[in-house]
């Protein structure tokens, strides 16, 4: 450890991100690089505990502590960082995270929220720190495909190219299969090409990768859904097994009064036609929802919501409004929780920092029920009506929302955007495959083994787990593959 007493004299700093309204007249990442010196400043405040709950993953302890789900080695890095040991630092790095451009630009870091350091003052900024690691080995030119010195003769079908599908592929084809990734968009990503909009992470980030997984040996396939392009018993006949990792995407809907009106849309549709169209055209093509000038109602918080903020903010809507139902208070963290970051409640993501630069406060209005949605004479939406809700306990000790009297309050609204979550994966693909789902309809398949009831099919990611991270679909993807390289082969060598 190179700098025993930095946690003492270094104080918490990070780059400022660019200023909102500089930011909102493009479509580039919000974000700015910390100067060398600064990183390796910050990287010394770390304290290298005896026990590092930063990289420990999900605990007994769990949600209090829960580090790094992929289990970073963090402090061995911070220590490398330190000490401008660069190359050292990329090589453990991608020994724990296929994709640590992915994480180091939008992690939520738990690791941060159970860095030790931040019981008594600001904790360590890990994930700017897995930022410059990977941005600097890629500057470098040190990230190269590193083909498999041999091939097992074993064929993989990866159904889905979000960070579950593309991490099980990196390992299994490091592994020696070939592995074949179906893709039912016309781009490779997932949630990470079009769900997540560019300010967060710019999409030749994401190519970036791909071209190496290419070029590693992985093949593509886009436009293909699997069950409607090519048949489940095809794929079944035509590969060894078969990873499901098709996300969770079946939006949470809202069972509202004037829910059939023009103009309210699922938050998937308006945040992935936004940016193909920006890829395809530079929005020339019009193929998108465009809240120009629109008073824009946002029901949602979460990623999903700020993102539909950030977004509606950057075509020049008129007004945004979002609603947010926050947990009930027992749900939310307790007051003697001494860890800062967890979970992040009431937090000011770019999307509302950026709605406060434009119109002077943040577009949230919290604890807002919907109640019904008003349209014009043509079936347009103009107006949603809401009313304030507080949790009440049930006698049999349930929290529910109960309306109050005398909050009722009216939006103005030409688009309204559905950020409510998701339920689960599209059942058809599992129905056809003849896999069982859990009682909340994902793929049932446990947590360390991954294999479903269907001899050779594994499922990983939000199509297991439910609506997730990308550091959980990237963990569950790397441990998918660990399993099946066990099933094909009799054992692994996978981490
Ligand atoms: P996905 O990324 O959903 O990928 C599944 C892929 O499978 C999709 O491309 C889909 O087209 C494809 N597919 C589905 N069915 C088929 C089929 N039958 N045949 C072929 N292909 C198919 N997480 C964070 O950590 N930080 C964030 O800032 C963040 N922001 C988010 C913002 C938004 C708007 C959303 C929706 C989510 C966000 N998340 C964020 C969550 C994160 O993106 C997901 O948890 C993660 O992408 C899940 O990865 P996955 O590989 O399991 O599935």
């Amino acid at each position: 450890m190179g700098n025993p007493t930095g946690f003492l004299k270094v104080e918490r700093a990070l780059p400022e991100d660019r200023h909102p309204k500089e930011r909102l007249i493009d479509w580039l990442e919000v974000h700015e690089h910390m100067p060398e010196e600064g990183i390796k400043e910050q990287a010394s405040r770390c304290m290298d505990c005896g026990v590092p709950f930063c990289q420990s993953g999900e605990s007994q302890y769990a949600p209090v502590v829960a580090g790094c789900p992929v289990n970073n080695v963090i402090p061995e890095w911070n220590d490398l960082v330190y000490n401008g040991r660069w190359k050292e630092a990329v090589q453990l790095l991608h020994k724990t995270n296929n994709f640590p451009e992915f994480t180091g630009r939008v992690c939520p870091a738990p690791c941060e929220g159970s860095c030790v350091l931040g019981i008594n003052a600001d904790p360590v900024t890990i994930k700017h720190h897995e930022y410059a690691i990977i941005e600097r080995a890629f500057e470098e030119g040190w990230v190269v495909a590193e083909p498999p010195a041999r091939r097992t003769g074993k064929t993989v079908a990866v159904i889905g190219s979000g960070p579950a599908g593309l991490a099980a592929a990196a390992q299994l084809n490091k592994a020696g299969h070939m592995v074949t990734v179906y893709e039912r968009a016309d781009r490779i990503g997932g949630l990470l090409m079009y769900g997540i909009p560019n300010m967060k992470l710019q999409k030749e980030i994401v190519q970036r990768r791909v071209d190496i997984l290419a070029e590693e040996g992985i093949v593509f396939v886009t436009n293909t859904e699997v069950g409607k392009d090519i048949s489940t018993d095809d794929l079944k006949a035509n590969f060894d097994s078969v990873v499901i990792a098709t996300g969770a995407t079946v939006p949470r809907d809202l069972p509202a009064e004037g829910r059939q009106l023009n103009g309210i849309h699922f938050a998937m549709e308006f945040l992935g036609k936004n940016t193909k169209s920006l890829l395809d055209s530079n929005h020339a093509d019009g193929e998108y929802i465009d809240a120009k000038d629109k008073n824009v109602v946002v029901i949602g918080g979460g990623d999903t919501g700020t993102d539909c903020v950030g977004t509606s903010l950057r075509h020049g809507c008129k007004s945004v409004i979002q609603l947010e139902i926050m947990p009930e208070p027992e749900a939310q963290r307790a007051d003697n929780n001494p860890w800062p970051q967890w979970p992040k409640v009431k937090l000011v993501d770019y999307g509302q920092q950026e709605a406060v630069a434009v119109q002077g406060d943040d577009p949230r209005d919290y604890q807002m029920m919907t109640k019904h949605i008003e349209g014009d004479d043509s079936g347009n939406v103009k107006a949603v009506h809401t009313v304030g809700i507080e949790w009440q306990k049930t006698d049999d000790g349930r929290m529910v929302p109960v309306e109050i009297a005398g909050t009722e309050k009216v939006y103005p609204a030409d688009i309204v955007l559905l950020a409510m979550g998701f339920m689960g994966p599209e059942g058809g693909l599992l129905d056809a495959l003849g896999v069982e789902k859990d009682a909340r309809s994902n793929a049932k398949a446990e947590y360390d083994n991954f294999a479903t009831n269907v001899p050779g099919v594994f499922a990983a990611g939000d199509a297991r787990r439910g609506q997730s991270l990308i550091v959980w679909a990237i963990d569950e993807g790397r441990r998918a593959a660990r399993e099946v390289d066990s099933f094909l082969m009799g054992k692994s060598y996978l981490p």
